[in-house]
């Protein structure tokens, strides 16, 4: 099909200093879970985006000097040669697609942890950064950087760029931003110096414009030297000469980089979900910059829309569409637009599992994209499959995430495929849990996969169809993939933190009971030791409806593992706004009577209790798999469970795990499924 016209602007090219990105669709700098440890996990995650059409793909945080290292965490580093050629494999991979590669070159001065180094922390005057989460508290303290510090930090950012520029990289980043050496600088909250490196904000910027200038010397002949800098604090601080001294920033610095790539200061406001902000959300931080210089400005804003892309460019906010998530969500989206395949896009949801996969120190992940991170390990193409045998047949049972990926990917193999759902509607789960407050992205899982089955010949879909065992030895597939979800049972805690048996009562609920319209009376109390979003998400819903909501959790905070995809302290606002009462590290031991009763999770003993006029229990689920353990022990029909009904979990699990069906049912097994990366001795 041939590109809308519309997006024509799209797919111009832009000169960044001395080279030239073949089109706006620009994959920021983002870290990847993957460090200098998985070089060719790495080179493979990047390379899929250049084939995929970003014209420019970057690498995330690249350490320039063991001062500043991020340990456990996994940032990549160019300390010495002897790292080059690691990076040189991803440069050569990004290349062959035609795409400039960048590397964020970064010092974090006090904003990271030297855990791996143990090298002292230096910032420009010994104030360290916020601890807001327990994962980033320092024990130590930074050390104000002396005028030998401030010439060795200068040294090291020029020849850290001399390696990008042997590794063959276009594009070499300053970073001074969100936290990090350079942008301590800029702050009057961090740099109280008082020598020329402080006070004034013409001395709070000289050092990055020092160091942009040095780059610029070392390799600016070949390279393009981008400025990636944080707007939204200096944003708040009145300039002397203009509106704020972010304004003031841009306009000394202006031309000196090559491009400025702007953004928050805060990974979390970044980052921030599709629950608690739109596309396009950066947009009143950053579209002050253009006016103020003549170089390309790059920003992000969870971009799916190519009509919002092209709005951005239009209206002179952006040149370049910034994006990691929509590119991890789909490595393909600049070459859908551009061969009028917008349907197809795989939407990001706003989910942040991929901010978790880097937080949990593995490659990142993706709920829409389950080959995200398999590229090399496990040979997944987000868009090419292996084909299959067209008469061998295959029945899934279960249209939510896992069965509608898997029958997606098996119809992609060409296998003769039926998928039956016992609802009307298609996206089990899904199709419920985006109904939530906050959720209704997540139902892009849901019609992704259901526009391309539908158009698929050789998948039949029959809705209302609820099936037996019987149904289905009697249809007689020869594979038979069970995706009939999981449940949410009543079992809670005992007071060592065991599940036992569930509580039973009429005003006793589980979220599965909410779905089906079950109606609590007067307050509800949540207990929830999920930890994810269901407990807060049923909180906003009855507070909706008007009950007054108590959250008991036995964690210390409201759902607690979102410290892992950056949301907990949008939902701790959230909960504080609606007016939603909290109560932590309490296990729940009995409901009767009005009264909820409960004990300490520390000591275990000190009863207290609540009054509560329902209760409902957020905790665990468990697997539907009644179908799949009858037809288990039937001969004659190969038969898998997936998803939730295998293992309860998240949606990305469920999408991840029908998709490896698809990829595997023709496959034998392997006790190591996946290539490993290894150091060499
Ligand atoms: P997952 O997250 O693993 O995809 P879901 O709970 O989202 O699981 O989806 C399971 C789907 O299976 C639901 O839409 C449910 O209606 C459907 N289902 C459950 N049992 C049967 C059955 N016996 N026959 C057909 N569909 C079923
Ligand atoms: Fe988007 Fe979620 Fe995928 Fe991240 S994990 S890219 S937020 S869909």
């Amino acid at each position: 099909m041939a590109r809308n016209p519309r997006y024509d602007i799209l797919f111009e090219s832009v000169k960044i200093g001395p080279v030239t990105a073949p089109n706006r669709f620009y994959c920021t700098p983002h870290a990847l879970g993957t460090g200098n440890q998985m070089p060719h996990t790495r080179a493979a995650m990047r390379e899929v985006r250049a084939e995929g059409g970003w014209g420019v793909v970057n690498t995330g945080y690249c350490s320039i000097h063991p001062s500043s290292d991020d340990a456990p965490l996994p940032n990549c580093r160019l300390w010495d040669d002897e790292d080059i050629k690691v990076h040189a494999l991803m440069v050569d991979a990004v290349h062959k697609h035609g795409s400039l590669a960048g590397v964020e070159l970064w010092h974090g001065g006090s904003g990271t942890g030297n855990r791996y180094s143990r090298m002292p922390l230096i910032s420009a005057s010994g104030v360290s950064g916020d601890s807001t989460y327990p994962g980033w508290i320092n024990l130590t303290r930074s050390r104000p950087m002396d005028k030998k510090d401030i010439r060795e930090f200068r040294r090291w950012h020029v020849d850290a760029a001399k390696r990008a520029k042997s590794a063959g990289f276009d594009i070499v980043y300053i970073y001074a931003g969100m936290n990090f050496g350079p942008y301590q600088f800029l702050l009057p909250r961090m740099n109280k110096r008082t020598d020329e490196y402080g006070g004034s904000l013409e001395n709070r910027v000289r050092l990055t414009r020092e160091i942009v200038e040095d780059m610029k010397e070392a390799v600016g002949d070949t390279c393009a030297v981008a400025l990636r800098f944080s707007t939204d604090e200096l944003l708040k601080i009145p300039g002397e000469t203009m509106e704020s001294e972010a304004h003031e920033v841009i306009s000394m610095l202006s031309d000196v980089p090559d491009l400025w790539d702007v953004k928050s200061s805060s990974w979390v406001t970044e980052t921030a979900s599709a629950r608690f902000s739109e596309q396009g959300a950066q947009e009143p931080i950053n579209s002050f910059v253009k006016p103020l210089t003549s170089r390309p400005v790059v920003g992000v804003g969870r971009f799916t829309s190519p009509d919002t892309m092209v709005s951005q460019i239009k209206r002179g906010i952006l040149d370049f569409i910034g994006a990691a998530r929509p590119s991890i969500a789909d490595p393909f989206l600049p070459n859908k637009v551009n061969e009028g395949r917008e349907d197809e896009i795989r939407e990001c949801i706003g989910c942040n599992i991929c901010v978790s996969g880097y937080h949990d120190c593995v490659p990142v992940r993706c709920t829409q994209n389950p080959t995200m991170g398999e590229e090399w390990r496990r040979q997944w193409h987000p868009e090419r499959i292996p084909t299959g045998d067209p008469e061998t047949s295959v029945l899934i049972v279960g249209s939510g995430p896992a069965g509608l990926e898997c029958a997606r990917a098996l119809g992609q193999r060409g296998f003769a495929v039926t998928l039956a759902e016992a609802r009307e509607e298609l996206g089990g789960r899904v199709s419920i849990e985006s109904k939530l407050p906050g959720l209704a992205t997540w139902a892009r899982v849901r019609d992704y996969r259901t526009n391309l089955i539908q158009t698929m010949g050789n998948v039949d879909i029959y809705r209302g169809s609820p099936l037996t065992a019987q149904d289905v030895i009697d249809f007689g597939c020869d594979h038979a993939v069970i995706a009939t979800g999981a449940k949410w049972t009543r079992e809670i805690l005992n007071t060592s933190g065991y599940p036992v048996d569930g509580l039973e009562g009429d005003a006793i609920f589980t979220p599965d009971d909410i779905f089906a319209g079950a109606e609590p009376e007067g307050h509800v109390v949540i207990y929830d030791f999920d930890h994810y979003y269901m407990g807060s998400c049923l909180a906003e819903l009855l507070r909706s409806r008007g009950h007054e909501v108590t959250i008991v959790t036995t964690a210390n905070a409201v759902s607690a593992w979102t410290f892992m995809n950056n949301e907990l302290g949008n939902i701790r606002e959230r909960m504080i706004e609606l007016g939603v009462t909290t109560v932590f590290e309490k296990y729940l031991t009995g409901f009767s009577d009005g009264k909820v009763v409960l004990s300490s999770t520390y000591r275990g003993v000190d009863a207290s209790s609540i009054d509560g006029g329902s209760l409902v229990i957020v905790g665990i689920k468990s697997a539907s798999d009644d179908l799949y353990q009858e037809l288990k022990s039937h001969s004659g029909i190969d038969v898998r469970a997936i998803g939730d009904c295998r293992a309860p979990g998240a949606i990305a699990h469920a999408v991840y795990s029908g998709h490896e069906c698809a990829r595997t049912i023709d496959d034998t097994d392997a006790d190591v499924p996946f290539a490993v990366e290894r150091a060499l001795l």
